[in-house]
């Protein structure tokens, strides 16, 4: 992938360009970002501007070390990132396992969040890690030579999946750097990585790219049509992968609008065989899906307040509309601390393999009376 074909961040790739020229490149590095910024995306084109043989102000696109960066089939281009078992590899889930599904799902998208990821792996509840195997793998990558790359790059996703195990090895990788191999870690929760390894690696922080830069993108990357670019770039909140989703008519977005809104319903009318049974369809749609609900509702919840108390600027889906005009009156100073505070629960709840059945219940019986208590101004 060549910088010019990553949506946004042009002072970041301005640098990362001048750090190859003037010979500056760290062992290892830590993309930040928030999910869909596009951090997996800049290190490929840095991995891929690295290795060419005629660089300019950007990789050449055509050298012999290009085209295989291109096709992510350069034989010193390593992978590691979260996997599970599926039906298929029913233990000892590893990276190397599963590089055929993630090389074709990164073609199509490289600004892909963990929940394609997972959708893509096809383990349904499970959550997904990097575990001692894929640490075993890296020193192993790391003791062999590289084969024709100026640098060998190990590019790790979401290292914030490690287990302790896999954490601890790759800190021993971090101590005892190769002047041949350059480490990209991509992170989208910075928090939760040791700080032993955030000590030992450069931190790149990648900004969430504007509305504009996402529209133009959609168009020169993707040949989406302006208005659907412009209308994903604006529903989006700064998310390539998520805009990605909408301007593709990706169903997913009317998933959590009609899952969220009948949910609210029940809460509200109290009517606990509608909430029982939205608990048992909603347990089986697997954790990640389920955060994502924990998420969702956390943003309409601000939507609410903005209508109530702010200017009016919600950019919303047509569906959002009608239901935010209904439900954001119940919304208020009175139970917003309540509501938010339950919903992230939720979602800390859900991440720590919280039964999903209980925890939804009981969150449902929380939300009905926290609908109920009077506004406070
Ligand atoms: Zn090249």
């Amino acid at each position: 992938m060549q910088f010019k074909k990553v949506i946004g961040n042009s002072g970041l790739k301005q640098r990362l360009i001048a750090q190859v020229n003037e010979n500056r490149i760290s062992h290892a590095q830590l993309f930040e970002e928030r999910e869909g910024s596009g951090a997996l995306a800049l290190a490929l084109a840095y991995a891929q501007y690295i290795n060419c043989l005629q660089r300019g102000d950007d990789s050449c696109g055509n050298c012999t070390s290009c085209i295989k960066f291109e096709k992510l089939q350069h034989p010193d281009l390593h992978f590691i990132f979260p996997t599970a078992t599926n039906k298929e590899i029913t233990k000892n889930a590893s990276s190397s396992q599963f590089f055929q599904q993630w090389t074709d799902l990164l073609k199509t998208n490289p600004y892909l969040g963990l929940n394609c990821w997972v959708e893509a792996l096809g383990v349904d509840n499970k959550q997904v890690i990097i575990n001692t195997r894929d640490s075993q793998d890296i020193i192993q990558k790391l003791s062999l030579k590289s084969y024709e790359a100026l640098r060998k790059i190990i590019l790790i996703w979401l290292p914030e999946k490690m287990n302790i195990e896999s954490s601890n090895k790759l800190l021993k990788t971090l101590e005892e750097p190769d002047a041949n191999t350059v480490l990209l870690l991509i992170t989208q929760d910075i928090d939760a990585l040791l700080p032993t390894i955030l000590s030992r690696v450069q931190i790149i922080k990648v900004a969430k790219p504007n509305d504009a830069e996402i529209s133009s993108g959609l168009v020169d990357s993707y040949h989406f049509n302006p208005e659907a670019a412009k209308a994903a770039s604006l529903l989006c909140e700064g998310n390539i992968n998520r805009a990605l989703e909408i301007a593709n008519g990706n169903e997913d977005e009317d998933f959590y609008i009609t899952n969220f809104q009948n949910w609210m319903r029940y809460c509200y009318t109290a009517n606990v065989l509608d909430i029982s049974n939205w608990v048992d369809a909603v347990a089986t749609i697997g954790r990640e899906r389920q955060k994502n609900i924990a998420e969702y509702g956390l943003r309409f919840f601000r939507e609410c307040l903005v209508k109530n108390y702010g200017s009016g600027l919600n950019m919303l889906h047509e569906k959002e509309v009608a239901f935010l005009d209904k439900f954001s009156p119940f919304i208020h100073g009175g139970n917003i601390i309540l509501l938010t505070e339950a919903f992230e629960d939720l979602h800390n709840q859900i991440t720590r393999n919280a039964n999903p059945k209980i925890t939804f219940m009981n969150l449902s019986l929380n939300v009905s009376k926290m609908l109920r208590l009077k506004a406070e101004f």
